[in-house]
């Protein structure tokens, strides 16, 4: 069995993930979001694409079977396993200006955005390098008329977890995401582990 790591809350994390590697992202106690970023380890020009994914998938609902593409349109992970079902590829991370938007009273927080920045800077990845980022757990649900979107509560309980199959050596960011909306009003870690290709 491979090593299990936690991020603790409202906190995040950045490492090499190989080719053929496997890396699985749990939400351990329920209802907490995860955000994720994936650079070519060997070219940090080359990131994760919403715009890229969503267009092949041909659908924002991507789960088991699907790929996440990168903006030259190779494929850089592989979801192999999803107990969820509900992930969100639509917004960027949480930041100070979404602290400043959305909850004006509360003592603003660096967000996903500031601690994925913080923690891919050893890696040479600059804040405004930092893409739309692939939510796991996020409940995004969108209108399909008005295409007026909601940010809900995550529908993922305790040991839930999603499962992706790297098709590049990466460099991954991971979080343990910081606004109250994503998570449910709660702030609780996120667990995840790379096992052998
Ligand atoms: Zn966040």
């Amino acid at each position: 069995m491979s090593e299990m790591h936690e991020i603790p809350e409202r906190s995040g994390t950045a490492f090499r993930l190989n080719k053929g590697e496997r890396l699985v992202v749990i939400d351990p106690r329920g209802e907490q979001v995860a955000d994720l970023l994936a650079f070519n380890a060997h070219d940090i020009d080359e990131v994760i694409s919403s715009g890229r994914t969503l267009d092949y998938a041909e659908t924002i609902q991507l789960t088991t079977g699907h790929k996440l593409y990168s903006n030259r349109s190779s494929v850089m992970l592989a979801i192999e396993e999803d107990t969820v079902g509900r992930h969100d590829f639509l917004l960027t991370p949480c930041s100070y200006d979404t602290f400043h938007h959305f909850y004006p009273t509360l003592p603003p927080h660096r967000g996903c955005f500031g601690n994925l920045a913080a923690a891919l800077e050893p890696y040479g990845v600059t804040p405004d390098r930092i893409p739309v980022a692939f939510n796991c757990f996020m409940n995004v649900p969108i209108d399909g008329e008005t295409g007026k979107l909601r940010v809900l509560p995550p529908i993922s309980r305790a040991g839930d977890f999603i499962a992706f199959r790297a098709a590049m050596d990466l460099v991954i960011g991971l979080t343990a995401c910081s606004a109250p909306d994503s998570n449910g009003g709660t702030f609780k870690p996120i667990h995840y582990r790379v096992e052998a290709a």
